[in-house]
């Protein structure tokens, strides 16, 4: 039995990681700012303080696994958007890579987005403003835009700082991945393809296999990043989106 802490255990891709690792006899600590065992809001660093330390409290300081998973939609405002997908997971996975540090065969998976491949989207202050932790500067970068603007720089930064982590962790023998998937039956699709200005986007995004995905089979690949089948994948961005990154991008590996 392995302890991993998983953040937006309450609904769709974090819900359905708890189910299949609960399922499998794995431990799991939710997180999440309803329904969890423990409900914290992520947007706020006092709320991220009180996530770990009860996540330590929970785990006895150690820890197999985290999935940083919680995230709000790109039809939310900018800021939350911009505190919870990028700080707010970006936090969880670097306050409790200590507690890892302590667990067997440790790994850790962000969750990134098809959204991360949009690059023309982004404005590098905004990514340089994440890197160096500087919470208030990116907030105040991206606001007066859109959302969706937000939600691709959130992601396309976090995407990256799990690759900017590959020394660093890799060190200390701490596997860093991240999933970004595609089209995946949640909540927050349905927010998208029901919002006026952002549904025909979605819809026009091309999939390969020509259809959405349940949670539960993103949640494969979270699962697979967090076990010792992937001992040797550190610091990657597995897109699981049935071939849209490919298709809107065929020429980078
Ligand atoms: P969802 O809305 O079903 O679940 C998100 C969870 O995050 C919810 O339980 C919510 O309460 C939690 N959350 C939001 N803000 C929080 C906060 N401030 N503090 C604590 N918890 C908070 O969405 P989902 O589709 O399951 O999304 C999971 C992850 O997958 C997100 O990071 C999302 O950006 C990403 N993603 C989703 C899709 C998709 O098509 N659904 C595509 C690409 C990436």
């Amino acid at each position: 039995m392995r302890t991993i802490a998983v953040t937006g255990t309450a609904s769709g891709l974090g819900a359905a990681t708890r189910r299949r690792l609960l399922g499998r006899g794995d431990r799991v600590i939710g997180v999440d700012r309803r329904d969890a065992d423990v409900v914290a809001d992520l947007s706020s660093a006092p709320g991220r303080d009180h996530a770990v330390e009860a996540v330590l409290d929970a785990s006895g300081g150690r820890l197999d696994g985290v999935v940083s998973c919680a995230g709000l939609g790109p039809y939310e405002p900018p800021e939350p958007v911009t505190r919870v997908n990028y700080f707010g997971a970006i936090a969880l996975l670097d306050q409790l890579r200590g507690a890892l540090g302590r667990g067997r065969e440790p790994a850790a998976v962000a969750i990134a987005s098809v959204g991360a491949a949009f690059e023309q989207l982004v404005d590098p202050a905004v990514i340089e403003a994440c890197h160096s932790g500087d919470e208030e500067r990116a907030v105040a970068l991206l606001r007066g835009g859109d959302g969706n603007t937000a939600y691709v720089t959130c992601k396309r930064a976090l995407a990256l700082a799990v690759r900017r982590r590959a020394a660093e962790w890799g060190a200390l023998g701490i596997r860093l991945n991240a999933v970004a998937p595609g089209k995946m039956e949640t909540p927050m699709l349905a927010g998208l393809l029901a919002h006026e200005g952002l549904g025909p986007a979605v819809e026009a995004l091309p999939v390969g296999l020509g259809r959405t995905a349940p949670p539960e089979e993103i949640a494969g690949a979270v699962l697979f990043l967090l076990d010792s089948d992937a001992s040797y994948v550190h610091g990657q961005v597995l897109f699981v989106d049935g071939g849209s990154e490919a298709i809107v991008r065929p020429d980078q590996v």
